[in-house]
């Protein structure tokens, strides 16, 4: 057999369409420190001090279209905090840890790094993903969206699940996941945000698949952070 130009060309596309992809877009997850501090498990302050009250990264996260995701994706990789010594300080403010005891952040880091950065080595390194997520961060203010739809971090106050849905909608333009969880007296509160982001890291898209299973409850509760206490305040 003869193997000319065109049929070599032909193994190779059939050998890219046949690679699995690493993963098809990400959700970047920001959660919001009030209800964090307010639910039946407490938390812990970062022992730089308590974080400003507004919305922080949980992580960026690589995921499937079908809404299944990769993990833990290569042990070969692990966190080096050299890597990002000169970014500390800017993730203390937009990536702080909140779970006990305190903390410096460096450990949630390094679990978020190894179990869903390493699943995108393709894009970027280490010192990438994070400041991938910074710049993400700083593209949604999603407190000033809450805010310009007259959504307010304060107690026992209701809203709808459809007007924290638009406010946020209408400032980034695409609908986001909201996840909640639930505070002492049992009610919901406005717990995660997510929002989908391309597979290149750098724009919001609209979501291919939502998280399944989390529901809200049409009533949910934007609970200040001001007012919350660490569980050592308790
Ligand atoms: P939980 O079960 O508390 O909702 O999620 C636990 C952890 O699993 C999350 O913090 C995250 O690391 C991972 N996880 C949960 N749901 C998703 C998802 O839909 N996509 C991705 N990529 N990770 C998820
Ligand atoms: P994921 O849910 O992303 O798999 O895991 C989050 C991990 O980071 C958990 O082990 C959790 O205890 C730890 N962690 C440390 N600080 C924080 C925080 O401020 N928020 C959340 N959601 N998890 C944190």
């Amino acid at each position: 057999m003869t193997f000319n130009g065109r049929t070599l060309l032909v193994t190779q596309s059939v050998a890219i369409l046949t690679v699995a992809k690493d993963f098809d877009f990400f959700y970047f997850v920001q959660q919001w420190p009030g209800s964090y501090c307010d639910s039946r498990r407490g938390c812990c302050y970062p022992k730089t001090g308590k974080p400003a009250e507004d919305f922080s990264i949980h992580g960026l996260w690589p995921n499937y279209v079908d809404g299944s995701y990769p993990s833990n994706c290569d042990s070969s990789n692990p966190f080096d905090d050299s890597k990002v010594s000169n970014l500390e300080s800017v993730l203390q403010e937009d990536w702080p840890t909140l779970a006990c005891p305190s903390g410096d952040g460096l450990k949630f880091w390094r679990h978020e790094w190894e179990k869903h950065g390493t699943c995108a080595e393709s894009i970027f390194d280490e010192r990438g993903y994070f400041e991938a997520a910074l710049s993400l961060k700083k593209k949604a203010n999603l407190l000033h969206a809450l805010e310009n739809a007259g959504i307010r971090p304060a107690d026992g106050k209701f809203h709808t699940m459809g007007q924290i849905k638009d406010a946020i909608t209408k400032a980034v333009g695409y609908e986001p996941f909201i996840e909640c969880n639930v505070d002492s007296s049992g009610y919901h509160q406005l717990y995660q945000v997510y929002q989908c982001v391309d597979a290149s890291a750098s724009n919001f898209i609209k979501c291919p698949v939502y998280p399944h299973g989390r529901p809200c409850g049409t009533e949910v509760e934007f609970p200040s952070f001001s007012s919350a206490s660490s569980r050592d305040e308790l």
